[in-house]
Formats: structure tokens, sequence, C-alpha cells
């Protein structure tokens, strides 16, 4: 069998699908549900390349249990949940220190630096070059001082060649006239982008993969079968489908498949929240992040989506929809003309590793097994460079950026 099968069609695995069917391979996509509603179909849009920082930074730590203590807040653990996290908690915790952010920083910052890059062919196969709005984002504190609170993680990015420039309150209105009084100082990151629906781009992404004639196979994989020369998965329905190579891109979702051929990892389901206001009654041009309350509003076709909130509670507890009410309520605060009716509200499974780095690679156990997952709060943006990384391996070809930061073998 000389087909590779990808598992998972978010825009990790059709990226993968994509940048290995242009090396001329023969790509199976398993996937349940590939029109989905997973992450990939209703994150905030944003090309955020900007974003070289991990989550845990010197510091957070300290400042945990003041987030913790408001249970409709950023961020949120589900007490009876805590326990079988306890591993992730303690390697986030470990992540954290300054030396271990000074090496993560520049990998998260490899990725990002090729995005526009790699993103480039995709868009133009699917016709949506037009839909990438370089408009920058607009990051909004309360005063400086509260921006200089946040001086490590601004001063990282600079090393790392981010570009930014500080506003004052009339310079923010001037860029975003709607945004309310209590935001007076603003910086401007002219690099990042938001794309005009991420549902929109998946839909055209997965009808250019049919168009392709690329196989789905709309069943759950199971497990993965550990053989030296040849790739195997069980699928749900009792089949066992076999290829040269398999790539796990099933998001949230991808722990169990590695743990099932020995390769251990550390993913958490990071839950985010957003609404999208269909006639919001305001105009934003770019992506706003809201620094104090940890919330983005992106323009959109939909309309203005508001977002955020990082809740751990696993993969199967159902939907809080009062956080998705509470970001909402924050967003009225900021943006004091906006209207809160006509909403759609959603959740989705982010992949979380305790470092913010992904898992990209191959299996140290079975050579024919690669990984392509736990991309967290940056996974539309580090999608197609992961892809192409991944074809890279697949092909054993001069990798397009040194994989080693990313490997599983991390967790062992
Ligand atoms: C609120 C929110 C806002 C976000 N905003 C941004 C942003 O602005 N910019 C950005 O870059 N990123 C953002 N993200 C993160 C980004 O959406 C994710 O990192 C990205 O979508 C992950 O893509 P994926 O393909 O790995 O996973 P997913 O989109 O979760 O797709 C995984 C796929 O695998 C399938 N699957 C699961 N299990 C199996 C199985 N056993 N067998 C077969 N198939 C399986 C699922 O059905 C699904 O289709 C945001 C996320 C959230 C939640």
């Amino acid at each position: 069998m000389t087909r590779t099968i990808v598992i998972g069609a978010g825009i990790v695995g059709l990226s993968c699908a994509y940048y290995l069917a242009q090396a001329g391979k023969t790509v199976v996509i398993v996937d349940p549900t590939p029109e989905g509603d997973k992450a990939s179909f209703g994150n905030a849009a944003g090309l955020a390349v900007t974003e070289c920082v991990p989550a845990g930074v010197p510091g957070l730590l300290f400042n945990m249990p003041k987030l913790l203590l408001d249970p409709l807040g950023p961020l949120f653990l589900k007490p009876t949940h805590v326990r079988s996290m306890l591993p992730w908690l303690i390697e986030f915790q470990r992540s954290s220190s300054k030396k271990r952010v000074l090496e993560i920083a520049p990998a998260l910052a490899a990725l990002n630096d090729r995005t526009y890059a790699d993103f480039a062919p995709i868009l133009r196969d699917l016709e949506y070059e037009q839909h990438v709005h370089n408009k920058g984002c607009l990051v909004l504190y309360n005063d400086e001082s509260s921006f200089e609170k946040d001086r490590f993680s601004w001063d990282l990015k600079a090393q790392h060649g981010v570009r930014f420039e500080r506003l004052n309150s009339g310079e923010v209105r001037e860029l975003e006239p709607d945004i309310g009084p209590r935001k007076q100082f603003g910086v401007l990151e002219p690099d990042w982008s938001h794309i005009s629906s991420p549902k929109q781009l998946m839909d055209r992404f997965l009808n250019w993969a049919k168009d392709q004639n690329i196989e789905f196979i709309r069943e759950t994989a199971v497990t993965l079968e550990r053989t030296q020369d040849r790739a195997s998965v069980q699928l749900g329905n009792g089949d066992l489908l076999e290829g040269e190579c398999v790539v796990v891109a099933a998001g949230a979702w991808s722990k169990s498949l590695a743990a099932s051929i020995g390769d251990k990892c550390l993913l958490e389901s990071e839950r985010g929240y957003n609404t999208t206001f269909r006639t919001p009654g305001i105009s934003l041009t770019r992506e706003l992040l809201f620094a104090e309350e940890m919330f983005a509003v992106t323009p959109i076709v939909e309309g203005l989506r508001v977002g955020g909130a990082a809740e751990f509670a696993g993969l199967k507890t159902p939907p809080n929809f009062e956080r998705s009410h509470a970001l909402a309520k924050l967003a009225s605060k900021m943006l004091p003309d906006l209207q809160t009716d006509n909403g759609d509200q959603w959740m989705g499974h982010r992949s979380a590793t305790p470092d913010s780095l992904p898992v990209i690679g191959q299996s140290p156990k079975t050579p024919c097994v690669h990984y392509a997952f736990g991309h967290g709060h940056l996974g539309l943006t580090q999608g197609p460079t992961t892809g192409r990384l991944i074809a890279d391996l697949v092909l054993q070809r001069e990798p397009v950026i040194d994989p080693k930061p990313y490997g599983i073998d991390r967790f062992a």
C-alpha cells in the first residue's frame, strides 16, 4: 500500500494532506466528521505570527490563584479534572521558567516566521488570497503602566524581530473609533493578519481536497498498530486501514492514538469559547486583543467574533456557555456600542501542550508514524508550515526548519 493516511481533517490535517499531495503522495483522510465544528472552524481567525511567547511565562504562576478566583474568568480548571492533569500542570510550571521560555520562543518564532510563505500556495489554490486582511492586531491595555507589567513578553518579542508600535489613547481611537474609554493605551502589531472566516477557509479546503480526489473515510481512528515498515490504523467500524505512513493530526484527540503505539505525550484540551454577533452595530478594521481581560474580538464575514477563555475540563464535559455570556458582557464594557443580540455561541477544543510547542515529527517507536498536533492557540497560524514540515520528513527531504524542538520524545 503506497498511500499515506492522515488522521484528522482540521487545518493541520488538511495542510499535511496538501503538502503530501503536492509531493505526489496518494493521501487518504480519516475523520468521522470532516465538515465539523471543531477548532479549525470556529477560531478567532488570526494569523498570529507575532505570538512567539508561550502561555507559561515567569510570574504567571504567581498570578494564577487570582485568575482562578473568578469561576467565569479567563482561566478555569474543573476541580474533578485537576488530578488527571497533574503531570501536565507540573510540566507547565517547569516550562514557565525563564530558561525554558528563552528556548521555547525561538522554536515558536521559527514556525510563525514561515506562516505567510507556507500559506501562500494553499491560499492561491483555494482562491482565498483576497480574504487575508493585513491590518495588524491592536493589543489594548488600561494604561501604560499595565503595558509595562508585560515588559518581559514584549522584550522577548522584540528579540525575535516582532515589530510593534506603542499608541496613546488618541492614536488608538484614530485606528478604531468604537473602542470605549476604559482602554487608554495600545500596541499595534502590523505583521499580524486575520482571515475573512475560518469556516469559509475550511469549506474551501475540504472542497479542494475532494477536487484532488483525496479519499475521505468517515470513521474514527481508534488505535495505531505497531510495525516497522507499514502503518496500520484500526477504525471504529472494525476495519484495518494500511498505508506506507500515518500522520496523526487529530487535534486534542491525538494523545490516545500516540499512546496506542507507546508514545507518551502531555496533551490537554484547552477549551475556548466565542460568540459571533451577526449584527454588532459597530465596525472594526482589525483584530483587537484585550490584554488584562484576555479576550479577542475579530471582524469576520459572519459578524463580530468575541472569544477567549482557557477552560481545562477534558474532552467530554458539556460546554458551559455562561463563559460566552461573560465574555460578551466584558466586550460590551470595552466596546459600548456593541449590540449583543443575535449572537451565535460556540466552544472548541484547543490541543494544548504544557510548553506551548506543537508536536511535529516522527514517532521514535514506529518510524512510519508522524505526529502533527498540539498547536494550542496557534493552529491556524502554524498549520501550513506544519504540513510542509511533515511532507519534508515523510519524503526524507531537507526539512524547512529544524524539527528537533517539536519532537514527541521531549515527553519521554
Ligand atoms: C476560541 C479559539 C480561538 C482560536 N483562535 C485562533 C487564532 O486566532 N489563530 C490561530 O492560529 N489559532 C487559533 N485557535 C487555535 C486553532 O483553532 C487550533 O490550533 C487549530 O484549529 C487546530 O487544528 P487541528 O487540525 O489540529 O485540530 P481540529 O480543528 O480540532 O481538528 C481535528 C480533527 O480531527 C478529527 N478527529 C478527532 N479524533 C479523531 C479520530 N480518533 N479519528 C479521526 N479523526 C479524528 C476531528 O473530527 C477534527 O476534524 C483558536 C482556538 C480556539 C478554541
